[in-house]
């Protein structure tokens, strides 16, 4: 039989493994930037499957396949008996509530494994798994957009705000990319979703139960002096730790999803009391000097800078920039009005995002050209009790090959600057 792979990144050589595993023997590569693959222009429909990456719109081929999957349809239909899959998809926290989940089962006796978009492709985590495996599974819009087979034994939506608006024509066909993850739950599977009502309309008849999060966890579930009430168990909220607010909320989806597969009872603390957060999400860099640095690099929208600005006490110095994604920056004024002492802009983006704040802002801002410049201007304007922080609002492609990249050398400037 022969196959083909369009789109080699990290899913497409899983793509290509699986391929191989299932019996194709002749299989052609398609990427315009890979090393060693054919250009997309080159594409003829002349294959028994072929596997399209997220990253490459169907539509950008010169002939459409008339046999065609995506990664995570096949890496399904390879899972080893007695598995489930807990997808988790929205607009952030989807890595955060991915990472927790898989942490939370395996405390709790599972063999469960965090993979899909956080980085570690799901048809990679199929390949060696043990029979019963529990597969948390983050899935991405432009991954849902080809996904037709995977049946979810339990869903999160975690939120729907704003994003790529550089890549959808509409708000409107971002979140439907993103509720396709709707029509994948199993009949006897389970939604868990924020209250949003987007995703409240197209749930009204559904036949699975959803399960809305109380962002303010005030009615459903209920914060009550460090006790988080789920039900039929409740966690000692003081036991965990990961910083702010958002991530109590990532934590209850996390439970709500673990749950799902383990039907806890009573007091269920002993599963939070280890769980590690992500690289480059609110993670803490270094504290010198009395000032505390702090890497958000993850930020790439306006909306996951607000949560990490609310997190934020005393005076803040931000750093905000880098490519920008059409995001309204003044979204963040009430916060920034309270929060910060200093706004750096960098990057691509700085001269936009400092029309749209301009005269709205108590705090100063000074505009670097680098990320680099504006880690040396933060040394110069944060004093004594104040936190830094890189939580820019917008992707990191003018400068660095991702948002990791731009995490990591944030680190190295920081330490570079204060000699650590
Ligand atoms: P994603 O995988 O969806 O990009 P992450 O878990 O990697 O989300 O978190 C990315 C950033 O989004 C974090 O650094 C934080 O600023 C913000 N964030 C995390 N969880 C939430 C949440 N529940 N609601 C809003 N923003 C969040």
């Amino acid at each position: 039989m022969n196959g083909a792979v369009v789109g080699y990144g990290k899913s497409g050589i899983a793509a290509e493994k699986l391929l191989k595993l299932k019996g194709y023997d002749d299989i052609d590569l398609y990427d315009d930037k890979a090393v060693g693959c054919l250009p997309l222009r080159e594409f003829k429909d002349r294959y028994d499957l072929v596997v399209v990456s997220p990253g490459v719109p169907i539509d950008r081929l010169p002939e459409l396949p008339t046999s065609y999957t995506s990664e995570i349809d096949l890496a399904y239909g390879w899972m080893p008996a007695d598995c489930k899959v807990l997808g988790v998809t929205g607009t952030n926290g989807k890595s955060t509530v991915t990472h927790l989940t898989a942490q939370i089962l395996n405390n709790a006796g599972y063999k469960a494994i965090a993979c899909g978009n956080i980085g570690y492709p799901y048809g990679e985590a199929v390949i060696d798994a043990e029979e019963g495996t529990i597969f948390v599974v983050e899935l991405s819009s432009f991954q849902l957009e080809s996904t037709c087979e995977l049946s979810i034994d339990a869903a999160s939506v975690t939120n729907l705000t704003p994003d790529h608006l550089d890549r959808y024509d509409s708000l409107d066909s971002y979140y439907g990319a993103k509720l396709r993850i709707l029509q994948l739950i199993d009949l006897e599977g389970m939604l868990i979703a924020e209250p949003n009502t987007n995703i409240v309309n197209r749930t009204l008849n559904a036949m699975y139960p959803v399960r809305y999060v109380d962002n303010e966890l005030k009615a459903w579930p209920k914060l009550n002096n460090n006790k988080l009430m789920l039900g039929r168990y409740f966690v000692d909220i003081s036991k965990f730790k990961l910083f702010g607010a958002h991530n109590i909320i990532n934590l209850t989806h996390a439970l709500f999803l673990a749950n799902a597969i383990a039907a806890f009872e009573g007091d269920v603390t002993h599963l939070i009391e280890n769980l590690q957060g992500m690289p480059h999400r609110v993670e803490l860099v270094l504290e010198r000097d009395g000032i505390v640095w702090i890497n958000d690099s993850k930020a790439t929208n306006v909306d996951s800078t607000l949560v990490a600005l609310k997190s934020c006490k005393g005076s803040t110095v931000i750093l905000l920039g880098g490519r920008d994604k059409m995001g309204d920056f003044t979204a963040l004024v009430n916060e920034l009005n309270r929060a910060a002492s200093h706004v750096l802009l960098f990057g691509e983006a700085a001269a936009t995002i400092s029309k749209q704040l301009k005269g709205k802002l108590k705090a100063e801002i000074t505009i670097a050209e680098t990320l680099h410049d504006a880690v040396n201007e933060a040394t110069k304007v944060a004093g004594l009790g104040s936190t830094v922080i890189l939580s820019p609002g917008c992707a990191s492609y003018d400068e660095f090959s991702g948002f990791e990249e731009r995490g990591r050398e944030f680190a190295r400037y920081v330490k570079e600057a204060v000699n650590a």
